[in-house]
């Protein structure tokens, strides 16, 4: 183990036992010892391609997401958390209307880790973007940062917690992709339900496996991403809007 990583996670023990942290030492560095550590490889860019004119009124890719999370429903839709949502578009003009799915679009540049006080927000190499939530202190700049409201405040105490999904009350958190499911080589639940259930609009792969399933997707028609006057590198891409 490279010895600063390990003094690093020395100390992150000492935390864990309710020792103070030495002076000098910040939470930020705990964080980035962490992310050191991690599986994920910067040869992939996992990424989402979202067809808005095969996108139904359905909501497979919203029950789907709820049910591998854990997502319960407490009935109150203000305080519930949804890691996905679908958005109603209608041209004022034609009156052509359009609802797509949105959820945590994994920027290159997220601002949601740029503000994180403490590292708790992190963008793993394969451009997942998580919060650890033994690390978020519950302040949500992410959330007031996040310019397409993907990221919601667990309010209420968890119940139903999944074993590979940890989530706590009282911290920030947002669509992962399903990494647990991405981490075992399976697609993101909600991509899975779409092509099952749904339109088939949504195409989950490597944005950077030139011979990918996504990457001839994005060759064969226009995309864009939502808000690319922000140019923060989004990782899931829209058609047909
Ligand atoms: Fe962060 Fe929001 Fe971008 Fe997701 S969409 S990476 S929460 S800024």
């Amino acid at each position: 183990m490279n010895p600063e990583r390990r003094r690093l996670l020395g100390w992150g023990a000492a935390v864990a036992a309710g020792t103070a942290l030495a002076p000098g030492l910040r939470l930020v560095e705990l964080a980035r010892a962490r992310s050191a550590g991690e599986a994920a490889s910067m040869l992939q860019r996992w990424g989402l391609l979202i067809d808005a004119a095969k996108c139904g009124d359905c909501d497979a890719c919203v029950t789907a997401c709820s049910e591998e999370n854990g997502l319960a429903s407490h009935g109150r839709p203000q305080t519930d958390s949804h890691w996905i949502r679908k958005v109603s578009l209608r041209d004022e003009r034609s009156g052509y209307a359009q609802a797509l799915p949105v959820m945590c679009q994994h920027c290159e540049h997220p601002p949601c880790v740029d503000v994180c006080p403490t590292g708790a927000s992190f963008r793993r190499a394969d451009g997942i973007v998580l919060v650890d939530r033994h690390t978020c202190i519950g302040c949500r700049y992410c959330i007031m940062a996040c310019p397409y409201g993907a990221r919601v405040f667990v309010h209420e105490a968890v119940t139903g917690q999944k074993p590979d999904v940890p989530r706590g009350k009282g911290t920030a958190e947002a669509c992962t992709l399903c990494v647990q499911r991405v981490d075992r080589g399976e697609a993101p639940a909600c991509a899975v339900a779409c092509n099952r259930d749904g339109g088939g609009a949504m195409t989950f792969g490597d944005l950077n496996d030139a011979a990918g399933e996504l990457r001839r997707r994005l060759a064969a028609a226009p995309s864009t991403e939502i808000r690319p006057d922000l140019a923060l590198g989004t990782g899931v891409r829209y058609q047909g809007v």
